[in-house]
């Protein structure tokens, strides 16, 4: 089969001292202090041949993440941006439905026919952190289209236990394909369900909630805010089209904070009290921390999912005098992230239809991860006709 496949050097930087395991694996625990120069082509690559408990798969939507953008540019040195772990080469692509094709003898649930969408975390399930209920900081964790085979591929292979089915979806939507796009977004709408829900244990309804960043992570939070019953939401972002679909998303208001005091406009949205949760989605930490701190409300949550290796300027002394928390999150799995968003998406109380913002085939998928280097859009979505 044809697939999409990234490559790069293993160069670690001078400075930089890799781990015993990482010699031996040839996994990257920080891709972007070791790959550099990476090369995404199309190649010829077997097909995948399913355990006895995984299903065969064939791809029917994989959304193009941050992540991916990521491997796909590099800085003034040439190294990768992404800082999570990495083995090249790699068929990329992760936030992916699809159709079953074939069981293995042990699967248990899935049938042929079942379309799905799956978790691109592969925790181990046997570790201390998996056991207690951090399946997201598992050490052993493989990442989908990062150390362990992609969805820009017609065919994939996943164990039952990272796949969730989205039969409902695609019946309530009247359509496979429509089902298969939506369901390919609650992958990236899990990390802030996982941030705001699981790790900062959530908002009470008719909160005030602040988003900063209007990526998908940030799209995510101000749907996910919007059915949980915020008062208010207020975001942030300085890319006009993201501003747009923001607002159509559910956020009362939405402003490029270069125009704007953001903590002024959250004490104005919301009567002087501030936002009971704060969602910095931007990995513009030096930014917007200054911001946050005088933005919280008493007992307000901020929940931290964006991602920078800068030190950012915050006066923790506002964690004491407004009994304030900072909740940070990885990832999607656990928690009931996937079902609960499921659900929601079934029963029509979550309508994340506008994140999608460009379409292109997958014999476009390498256009489509040019595309997502512009940063214009809600989510760019290949599909597999
Ligand atoms: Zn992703
Ligand atoms: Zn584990």
């Amino acid at each position: 089969m044809n697939a999409v496949v990234m490559n790069a050097e293993w160069s670690p930087r001078p400075g930089y001292t890799l781990s015993e395991r990482e010699r031996t694996s040839r996994k990257a625990t920080m891709a972007s202090q070791v790959y550099q120069r990476p090369v995404f082509r199309w190649e010829s690559v077997p097909d995948p041949t399913p355990a006895r408990d995984e299903v065969l798969l064939a791809v029917k939507a994989c959304g193009v993440c941050g992540s991916d953008t990521h491997c796909y540019e590099s800085d003034d040195e040439g190294y990768i941006l992404f800082s999570g772990p990495v083995r090249m080469p790699c068929i990329c692509g992760h936030e992916y439905t699809a159709k079953v094709l074939e069981v293995g003898p042990d699967v248990r649930f899935l049938r042929p026919g079942d379309l799905v969408a799956a978790e691109g975390m592969l925790n181990c399930g046997v570790c201390e952190a998996c056991r207690i209920g951090r399946p997201n900081q598992c050490p052993h964790l493989e990442m989908v289209g990062f150390s362990a085979p992609g969805a820009y591929a017609s065919l994939i292979a996943s164990k039952e236990r990272f796949l969730w089915k989205i039969n409902g979806l695609a019946e309530r939507l009247g359509s496979e394909q429509l089902g298969c796009e939506i369901g390919a977004l609650v992958e990236p709408i899990a990390c802030s369900y996982n941030g705001m829900f699981v790790s900062a244990g959530g908002m009470a309804p008719g909160s005030h909630l602040a988003v900063f960043g209007c990526g998908p992570i940030g799209l995510g939070a101000i749907a996910l805010g919007r059915a949980a019953g915020a008062a208010t939401i207020c975001a942030f972002e300085t890319v006009p089209e993201r501003l747009e679909v923001a607002r159509r998303m559910g956020a009362d208001l939405a402003l490029d904070p270069r125009d704007c005091r953001p903590h002024e406009a959250i004490r104005e949205l919301t009567g002087g009290w501030g936002a009971d949760m704060l969602v910095e989605a931007a990995g513009a930490a030096m930014q917007t921390m200054p911001e946050i701190e005088k933005s919280f409300a008493p007992g307000g949550k901020m929940v931290y999912l964006g991602r920078t290796g800068l030190r950012a300027p915050v006066l923790l002394d506002v964690l004491v005098t407004q009994a304030a928390t900072i909740a940070g999150a990885r990832g999607h799995v656990g928690g009931g992230c996937f079902p609960k968003i499921l659900r929601l998406m079934e029963r029509g109380k979550l309508d994340v239809a506008p994140m999608i913002t460009t379409r292109m085939p997958f014999a476009d998928a390498l256009g489509a991860l040019h595309k997502s280097t512009d940063r214009t859009d809600g989510k760019v979505m290949v599909y597999y006709p």
